[in-house]
């Protein structure tokens, strides 16, 4: 995907790691690093020494916001991180995370992966109970100490206002599911986070894959359709790991245990690792645009490798739109190995057209609009030598709002490339997700308004092939079944929420 300003954003990294031999905020940033393309808003660490939880986070990249002085301020052996793209509720920090909260005695942090489909109805639902004042009052401050919670995490920005998710219109889903266990443990769970957990879980709809602890326990949890990625690994020192994708386990130097199952939590303390299913699995529905376009190639989702599988698509593609040309090259990065898989099938040579500037974040900020308007030359150049004259397969993994892959065509017809062909990895994204990609706006899928000839056209492309979706998912794996596919088809695996109205 030619990411830019109007790409979809993923929705969110989540780690935890529990080690009583080592401390492991140091562990979490490196964690949190190889989740940062999952999320390039924001980032933050909970930390927890056994009595007191601390909070540190902040907007901007991980490696931006935690140096060697801010890591040393977060002693403790158990700690949670989170790197977030906005998709309920603003990109602000009062909505970065970990979400920390303070109910009676229990002190908890949380971190979310995924979008909730009720959030809007929970609020309604429970929040009489979490006003404001209540999480002003319980709100965790004597634990999550001004030092931790404030100094080190945007004070300048940050008011005890904006620390009240009940109060706030911008509040996130995790807010809400805070709020909620707050709720539960000043009520029935009677401070018992697990019992919380049992209690509000099952009443959650749509994607979530939590990291959440208090003092002494780290637990994950997976909605009951699996729709966002969560492993569980051991480190060699006997430590327990928690993580959206594998290799956050590996940068740790942790080894895949298995995933968590859908509706299944599991809770690690001092005697180990304990699981319990809070729902019935239901309709499977892992996203099936991990594979395409989120996931980091080097991992593996479901015990199937993502690069692979991606190369697979890149052959599925070569049999179903073989084109003549000169060149197979990808628009980078996510689309290499689709391209090499395409050039591999076809026989045609594989070469690299654009260069990537991959200094530049995804939150890059253009100062000027000369420069707005030159975003995609400032993130891509073409190599000329390698384009002009050339008749040019360009591999694509998707086409979802095209304003940023419109002007990288234009960038090869100006290096001079003879004709573009470009072929797209993914089956046409003409529904919104409400799952964890910020594509809520349907008018603005481009595929949801024009037909492929019209794309095409669009584009400034000569020929535009999509792979067919029953391709897409057999490339994936043998055993296509259990995946979601909602912004391809419109077959939602939960309710949606209503349009306003
Ligand atoms: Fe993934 Fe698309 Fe489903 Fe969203 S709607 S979870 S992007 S497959």
């Amino acid at each position: 995907m030619a990411d830019g300003s109007e790409s979809p954003k993923e929705a969110c990294g989540v780690f935890g790691v529990r080690d009583p031999r080592q401390p492991v905020a140091h562990l979490t940033y490196l964690g949190l690093f190889a989740l940062q393309h999952r999320g390039q808003e924001s980032a933050g660490i909970a930390v927890s020494d056994g009595a007191k939880i601390l909070v540190d986070k902040d907007m901007g990249l991980v490696s931006a916001i935690f140096d060697e002085y801010r890591l040393q301020a977060l002693p403790g052996t158990m700690a949670i991180g989170h790197t977030r793209y906005a998709t309920t509720g603003a990109s602000a920090w009062h909505n970065a995370q970990p979400v920390a909260r303070q109910a009676g005695d229990v002190f908890f942090a949380l971190g979310h992966n995924g979008n909730l489909v009720n959030s809007a109805e929970l609020t309604r639902g429970g929040k009489q109970n979490a006003t404001p004042e209540a999480e002003l009052t319980r709100g965790g401050k004597q634990n999550a100490t001004p030092e931790a919670e404030l100094t080190r995490g945007g004070k300048q920005n940050a008011t005890p206002e904006d620390e009240l998710a009940g109060g706030r219109p911008d509040a996130s889903d995790s807010d809400v599911v805070a709020a909620l266990l707050a709720d539960s443990l000043t009520g029935d769970a009677d401070g018992d986070l697990v019992a919380a957990l049992t209690a509000v879980l099952p009443r959650l709809q749509g994607a979530y894959s939590f990291v959440i602890m208090d003092e002494t326990r780290l637990i994950g949890a997976r909605d009951p359709h699996g729709f966002r990625p969560l492993f569980l690994g051991r480190c060699d020192t006997g430590g327990w790991v928690l993580a959206s994708e594998t290799p956050a386990l590996d940068v740790v130097g942790a080894r895949v245990v298995r995933e968590i199952d859908p509706g299944e939590a599991v809770v690690i303390d001092d005697e180990g690792v304990h699981s319990f299913q809070f729902a019935a699995p239901r309709r499977r529905a892992l996203c099936s645009f991990e594979f395409v376009y989120i996931a980091r190639p080097d991992g593996k989702l479901a015990g199937i490798g993502v690069h692979a599988a991606r190369r697979r698509m890149g052959r599925a593609l070569a049999r179903q739109a073989p084109v003549e040309a000169d060149m197979v090259m990808p628009i980078p990065d996510s689309s290499i190995p689709g391209a090499q898989g395409y050039a591999a099938e076809s026989g045609i040579e594989y070469g690299d057209g654009l260069i990537k500037n991959r200094y530049i974040g995804r939150t890059f900020i253009a100062p000027t609009q000369l420069l707005r308007d030159n975003a995609v030359r400032i993130k891509f150049n073409a190599i000329e030598d390698n384009v002009a004259g050339k008749r040019l397969v360009v591999v694509e993994d998707s086409i979802v709002r095209a304003t940023t892959l419109r002007a990288t065509m234009r960038l090869l017809r100006d290096a001079g490339a003879a004709e573009i062909h470009l072929r797209v990895l993914s089956a046409p994204y003409r529904w919104s997700c409400f799952y964890g990609l910020d594509t809520s706006d349907r008018s603005k899928l481009v595929a949801a308004t024009m037909s492929v000839d019209e794309i095409r056209d669009h584009l400034g492309a000569d020929s535009l092939a999509y792979l067919d979706l029953d391709r897409m998912l057999t490339a994936i794996t043998s055993e296509p079944g259990g995946f979601c596919t909602a912004c391809m088809t419109g077959d939602y695996p939960t309710p949606i929420p209503a349009a306003p109205a």
